[in-house]
């Protein structure tokens, strides 16, 4: 989430959450562990993970179609962006254990994965029985093709090898947290971008919501498979409403943006805040941790915090705005009116200028900068007994200068002979398109949970 309230071109405003419009009711109760058909349940493995590349994809069969009629989600029945390995807990109904099955098997085969049902069985330790059923689920869901058969090293009946399908399906996704380009794309469930659009913005605010329906449009028009949902990333805060509540950055307040989209498309569509939508792509693409903290360093500054595997939306939707956190009381005046805010000091607009004033002093302002942050998350870290933080930001910033000093501020606060485990403070090597990423994770994640 980000921060900055009333900070006109902040990128950053924040904003967590997210928020979910698909037509069908997604139980926040579902499980996710991988449950056999007597209800225990098992350990699912990690994804088969590494970044998707950007490879073009094929040409479906298809003309694309909205799917589903009403995207307008009950209040309160939503799962909102939480990555689509979970750990979680109870199983209250067959549905969740189809859910949760489908979801793990999803997870084995992403984003790359070829394994035949007996190789899956055993993988994830459901029954033959199970997986059959959830594969047939899943081949009717277009959500996986069988491809190819598996190679045996002894003599036996060779199975079909199943595959996800990157074919049928395409995601939209809308980023809109950068000052200088509004960016779009359609991509495949696996994660590639299989089309982009990208429209120079001069200035945040002139984005409405009719620019974003019309880069849709677009991109629906020019895709070349069904339509699975629309996902957009607001610098902002979003309520489980879709409505974006507050975005200094696009200059928006209480607007039903996710209720716009889907009378305009009548598919799922989803709004999020963008740095929740950037901590599903470093979950998924980049890390394996299901507790982290990710922060963003631009014009604002926006963290967005994972635990246990679900990304903490907060009481009014805005975990993560550390931006506004006063680090010195006699700092500097902030946009939004108080003194000395962490923003003040490490954003990039204002390290850029520091640089520019003594630029032989580089390493050592970048440094600083970095323990000003290490010291602001040192008490967020122990309190919640994180030891993963990635910063993501521009690298003549967010480089080895800044990251030692993060790294040795944080330590330095936080760690003691009572508790000697070290905190891990490094950089997000996902590039410009993380945000894009996230977000087309977001509607992947809900279409899975749909019931
Ligand atoms: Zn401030």
């Amino acid at each position: 989430m980000v921060a900055s309230i009333h900070q006109p071109h902040s990128r950053s405003s924040a904003a967590k959450n997210s928020t979910a419009a698909a037509h069908s009711p997604i139980d926040t109760s579902a499980a996710h562990s991988p449950v056999d058909t007597v209800g225990n349940t098992v350990s699912v493995p990690p994804p088969a993970g590494g970044r998707p590349d950007r490879a073009s994809r094929p040409a479906a069969d298809g003309t694309r179609s909205a799917t589903h009629a009403d995207a307008r989600p009950p209040a309160g029945r939503y799962q909102f962006l939480s990555p689509l390995l979970t750990t979680a807990p109870t199983i209250s109904s067959p549905n969740d254990i189809r859910v949760t099955n489908v979801t793990a098997i999803f997870n084995l085969l992403f984003p790359s994965g070829a394994l035949s049902r007996a190789q899956i069985s055993r993988r994830i330790g459901l029954s033959r029985v199970s997986v059959s059923q959830a594969v047939a689920e899943m081949i009717d869901r277009h959500l996986v093709v069988e491809s190819g058969q598996e190679e045996l090293s002894r003599p036996g009946k060779r199975g079909m090898l199943v595959r996800l399908d990157l074919s049928y399906w395409r995601i939209v996704s809308i980023d809109l947290s950068s000052d200088l380009v509004m960016r779009g794309a359609v991509l495949d469930i696996a994660g590639h971008i299989v089309l982009r659009s990208e429209q120079a913005v001069a200035d945040p605010t002139s984005i409405t919501p009719q620019t974003v329906i019309d880069m849709c449009d677009s991109l629906i028009g020019r895709a070349d498979g069904h339509i699975l949902g629309i996902g957009v990333a607001v610098p902002g805060i979003i309520d489980e409403n879709r409505i974006v509540v507050n975005s200094s950055h696009l200059g928006w307040t209480d607007l039903p943006l996710g209720d716009q989209l889907a009378d305009r498309f009548g598919c799922p569509c989803f709004v999020d805040n963008d740095a929740n939508s950037a901590l599903l792509a470093v979950r998924l693409f980049d890390d394996k941790t299901p507790n982290m903290i990710f922060v963003q360093i631009t014009r604002g500054i926006g963290a967005a915090v994972l635990i246990d595997d679900r990304i903490v939306l907060g009481a009014g939707h805005a975990a993560g705005e550390i931006g506004h956190v006063i680090v010195d009381p006699d700092g500097p005046v902030c946009a939004c009116g108080k003194r000395g805010c962490l923003e003040t000091f490490i954003s990039t607009g204002r390290l850029r200028a520091d640089i520019a004033g003594s630029p032989d002093r580089r390493g050592e302002i970048l440094r600083t900068a970095g323990q000003r942050l290490g010291r602001v998350l040192a008490c967020s870290a122990s309190l919640l007994d994180i030891d993963d933080i990635t910063v993501f930001g521009p690298t003549d910033v967010v480089g080895p200068s800044f990251i030692a000093g993060a790294n040795e501020a944080i330590n330095a606060s936080s760690a003691s002979r009572l508790l000697a485990r070290p905190i891990r403070v490094r950089r997000c090597e996902i590039g410009d398109d993380i945000t894009l990423l996230g977000e087309a994770i977001s509607v992947l994640q809900n279409a899975l949970q749909r019931k």
